[in-house]
């Protein structure tokens, strides 16, 4: 098995379900007492939520760039990025190390193919809904059409995952905010929506909804674990 680094801490409340998640998948796997070899950086997202809102996206490359050369030096074989909006910095991490990187849009856009869907809707933060880094990837690489929801229900889910979700509150008033969203963007044509923020899961699941559910945090996880037990 190979060694799986996460950059982690945006926030820890989706990075724990990735440890979660890469270990029940690691046991099911192999069953006995196997588990999952990782390392894990972990930042104080209070500096990266204040750069990130700054529009400092240099200080971020850095800063992302140095959690990945540490989890290189610690011994790690392939390089997560516990958070979509992040792969923002993408470019400069594959960039600063020699290890592979698994992106999060590829790892979607993968399994979106895989379910023969061509139309989906966008959910996450502004970063990642409005800029093109998530989209191109799933449009130009994967032939996926992306739709996301209009300015003033962007501000919504956007709101909600930084006062909310990060803070691991679950508000029912919050749900019923996304499944109404996730319903207007299904009129528009969308055969599935994909929880592109790691902490959306912890609010929507595919029980709350009448289309296929992309839940990034699961598919990256998961991914993270075949290449792990597959090289
Ligand atoms: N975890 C979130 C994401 O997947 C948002 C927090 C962050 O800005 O990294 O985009």
């Amino acid at each position: 098995m190979k060694t799986i680094g996460l950059i982690g801490g945006m926030s820890w409340e989706s990075s724990q379900v990735y440890y979660e998640i890469i270990n029940k998948k690691v046991k099911e796997a192999l069953g006995g007492y196997h588990s999952c070899k990782n390392v894990m950086v972990s930042v104080d997202f209070a500096e990266i939520e204040e750069l990130q809102h700054k529009n400092d996206w240099s200080a971020l490359d850095k800063l992302m760039t140095n959690s990945a050369q540490a989890l290189a030096a610690a011994g790690a074989d392939l390089v997560i990025l516990c958070t979509n909006t992040m792969h923002l910095c993408s470019e400069a991490i594959k960039a600063g190390i020699d290890i592979p990187f698994l992106h999060i849009a590829d790892a979607t856009g993968q399994e979106i193919t895989s379910r023969n869907i061509k139309k989906v809707a966008l959910l996450g933060t502004k970063f990642t809904m409005e800029k093109d880094f998530y989209k191109d990837i799933l449009q130009k690489e994967y032939g996926i059409e992306v739709i996301i929801p209009p300015p003033e229900e962007r501000e919504k889910v956007h709101h909600i995952i930084y006062n909310e979700l990060v803070h691991g509150k679950i508000n029912k008033a919050s749900k019923i905010i996304y499944q109404r969203i996730i319903k207007s963007l299904e009129k528009q044509g969308a055969q599935g929506v994909i929880l592109g923020c790691t902490e959306i899961p912890l609010l929507i699941s595919k029980e709350d909804v009448d289309i296929a559910v992309f839940d990034t945090t699961k598919i990256h996880a998961e991914k993270a674990v075949e290449w792990a037990l597959k090289v």
